[in-house]
């Protein structure tokens, strides 16, 4: 089946989908960003299974991804996965970024998430370039769905213009 990929602006927390994913950090207790709005948004849920998963198995590497539900967002899940604190480049960050979108998309897939949505991970604080998160994502998304699986829609969200921008050019030029 085609999956769509539906480019959105906005506030993820606002997404009426089965998962919505997370720019978390390794200590998954919260922060600020796209991490805070969510457990801003979902209540104190959210934080307290984080804080169960962290004291089973002591956070969540970078690449990573673990899965909580939605509280009392419209989403059923939030996938929270940490992506890769920019350094040069030169320290697998782009193998790292893909990761992150490969194991929520996996993730989704045991938890029968059909619809998910993503915020553009690392692109805030961590500082990875926008253009080439973009181009990381888009192709992360697009391997996973060459295979078959049961997500029928892909949402990327993006909170700012310059990230809009970006995925509303290289997302035009798919084939
Ligand atoms: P990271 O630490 O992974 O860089 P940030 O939360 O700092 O995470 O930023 C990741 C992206 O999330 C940024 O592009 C930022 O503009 C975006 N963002 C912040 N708040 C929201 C929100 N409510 N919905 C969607 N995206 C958001």
């Amino acid at each position: 089946m085609q999956t769509m990929i539906t480019l959105i602006k906005g506030d993820i927390t606002k997404m009426k989908v089965d998962a919505v994913v997370n720019a978390a950090n390794s200590s998954l207790l919260g922060g600020g960003g796209v991490d805070g709005a969510i457990h801003r948004a979902g209540g104190p849920a959210i934080l307290e299974e984080c804080r169960q998963i962290r004291a089973k198995q002591g956070g969540c590497d970078t690449g990573e991804a673990v899965i909580t539900t939605g509280g009392q967002l419209p989403a059923k899940y939030v996938i929270h996965t940490v992506g890769p604190v920019w350094n040069n480049g030169n320290k697998g960050e782009p193998e790292l970024l893909a990761k992150c979108y490969h194991n929520s998309l996996q993730l989704a897939v045991e938890h029968g998430a059909k619809t998910i949505a993503f915020p553009n991970i690392s692109t805030g604080v961590y500082r990875f370039p926008k253009p080439n998160a973009a181009e990381i994502a888009i192709k992360a998304v697009q391997q996973f769905l060459a295979n078959d699986n049961n997500i029928t829609e892909v949402y990327f969200v993006c909170f700012d213009d310059e990230n809009y921008e970006l995925y509303k050019e290289k997302l035009a030029v798919l084939p």
